[in-house]
């Protein structure tokens, strides 16, 4: 039999406020264990949570971004349940009413796009973290608990794993450019829980679905999923029956295993949160929030490819970040040929951004600077190999400017222009200006020719691939600085 997997996403995304959702304590992660607590926030007996707006406001920011419909009014509920993470007994959120309702995203999916739609966004707070150390003993850090945590919960439209991944990556991206999540995966500031099921092809109802719980990397839920519909086919397809229960996905193992079945899920008794009082939305603040919100990926993308001329993978890598893209425009707005930096940008750029882990912001190596070299190679000042060393030289020579200013942190979105070093003193420098001389190029090839009689009697034959090597020779009898169209075109003369 045939069996078509059905899937949806629970998105948990950690929010970008500097204060926690009920208390004025720090979000910020890595510090010391319980270092950021207060007794509102460790759930000490009768003390008051008190909202943070700007938690409201992000995910009121997400809801407009990908069309939802805002509730002018909404509530918070209390979910009870006992974890140690969890020390007042209930973790606030949302149930029947939540902030945002419907919406969509739309992903790629096999050379075209494909619709996937949501089914609300909700505001909560985040629990603790349970440290499990050796010898039988396990530590709670509360630094987490209270931390606004949104989640986005997805229709179950999402047919393939592939898709769910997708899905994951585009909700990332456009929190990232809305500046509502810093999308860390490893810090747990993103993460999912899986939905899953399978039905015969051509069955109208859905089967039933396991849930596998806080998977944080694209690769594991892509992986998970894979590994669960497989074994919710083959447990069918022997005459088993799927229970519902949450599972966990052991990426050393590489499988899926039972955590809680249905029959041991909680029951949270649910009930309106009598310490807060109902959220009404009015529309000019909703106005003001949909006014502030930049331009998104896919408008970008559209545009960079009408506007620039890009092909559509420079305009989807390119646009896969903000940052990115505001490097990219400031490049070409002081005068880069679009093509030739967006060449540069996903070559040598991203690879050495990317060997040491350094966000575009922070990049050494500024816009101006590769539009210096773009200019020098057109001019036939250097040629395309002398600018890939110059460009690693800016670039090293950056960071160690960007070192002992201690400035590698700039802040987000920020991009300079310039910084200290010139690409002109590096080329200068190096002695890398290329020889465009004729005369001198002339007669370093005069000796080659006399030097080679045998190969230039070949050529002459009709060996034309001994070209090269000609070529080969000239340069580097000029140390590799000689202007090669300038040295094809006297070779190609003398040899007629
Ligand atoms: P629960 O109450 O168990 O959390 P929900 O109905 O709230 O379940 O749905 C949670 C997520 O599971 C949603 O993303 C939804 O689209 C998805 N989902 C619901 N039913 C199924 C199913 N049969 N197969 C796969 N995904 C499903
Ligand atoms: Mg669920
Ligand atoms: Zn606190």
């Amino acid at each position: 039999m045939q069996y078509e997997t059905v899937i949806g996403l629970e998105v948990h995304a950690q929010l970008l406020t500097g204060t926690k959702m009920f208390c004025g304590c720090s979000t910020r992660f890595g510090s010391g264990p319980n270092t950021q607590t207060c007794p509102i926030c460790i759930g000490m007996p009768g003390v008051l949570p008190v909202m943070n707006k700007k938690a409201v406001e992000y995910v009121i920011r997400t809801g407009i971004a990908v069309d939802c419909r805002i509730s002018s009014y909404s509530r918070f509920a209390r979910k009870n349940y006992f974890y140690p993470d969890l020390p007042k007994g209930y973790q606030i959120s949302q149930y029947e009413l939540p902030l945002c309702e419907g919406g969509f995203v739309e992903i790629p999916d096999s050379g075209s796009t494909k619709k996937i739609g949501l089914t609300r966004i909700h505001l909560e707070e985040d629990a603790g973290k349970n440290i499990h150390g050796g010898a039988n003993l396990s530590f709670v850090d509360l630094n987490r608990t209270g931390v606004p945590l949104m989640e986005i919960v997805s229709e179950p439209d999402i047919r393939t794993p592939k898709q769910a991944m997708e899905f994951m990556k585009k909700i990332r991206t456009i929190l990232r450019y809305i500046n509502v999540c810093d999308g860390n995966m490893e810090q747990g500031s993103l993460r999912c829980d899986a939905n899953v099921s399978v039905r015969p092809v051509g069955q109208r109802e859905f089967g039933t679905k396991t849930e596998m719980k806080n998977m944080n990397s694209f690769k594991f839920v892509e992986k998970a999923l894979d590994y669960e519909i497989k074994r919710q086919i083959k447990m069918l397809a022997d005459g088993g029956k799927i229970v519902q229960e949450t599972r966990l996905w052991n990426a050393e193992r590489g499988i899926t295993e039972s955590m809680r079945s249905k029959e041991e899920a909680h029951d949270y008794r649910y009930f309106p949160e009598p310490d807060l009082a109902p959220v009404e939305v009015e529309a000019s603040w909703i106005e003001k929030i949909k006014a502030d919100i930049n331009e998104l990926q896919d408008v970008k993308k559209a545009r960079f490819i009408s506007q620039f001329g890009l092909p559509e993978h420079d305009a989807e890598l390119l646009t896969s970040e903000r940052s990115v893209a505001e490097w990219f425009e400031q490049a070409v707005s002081l005068g880069g040929n679009p093509k030739n930096v967006s060449n540069w940008m996903m070559g040598d750029l991203m690879r050495l951004l990317n060997e040491e882990n350094i966000p575009i912001q922070n990049c050494p190596l500024k816009p101006a600077h590769l539009v210096d070299l773009l200019k020098l190679i057109e001019d036939g000042t250097i040629n395309r190999n002398q600018a890939k060393s110059v460009f690693v030289e800016i670039y090293k020579r950056g960071k160690v400017i960007q070192a002992a200013k201690g400035k590698m942190n700039l802040p987000a979105l920020k991009i300079e222009v310039y910084s200290e070093v010139k690409v002109i003193d590096i080329v200068k420098e190096k002695g890398l200006a290329q020889i465009s001389d004729e005369s001198e190029i002339e007669a370093a090839i005069n000796d080659i020719l006399e030097k080679n009689p045998g190969e230039v009697e070949r050529f002459k034959a009709g060996e034309a691939k001994l070209m090269g090597f000609f070529v080969g020779q000239a340069m580097k009898a000029t140390k590799g600085k000689a202007n090669p169209k300038i040295v094809n075109e006297l070779l190609r003369k003398k040899l007629g």
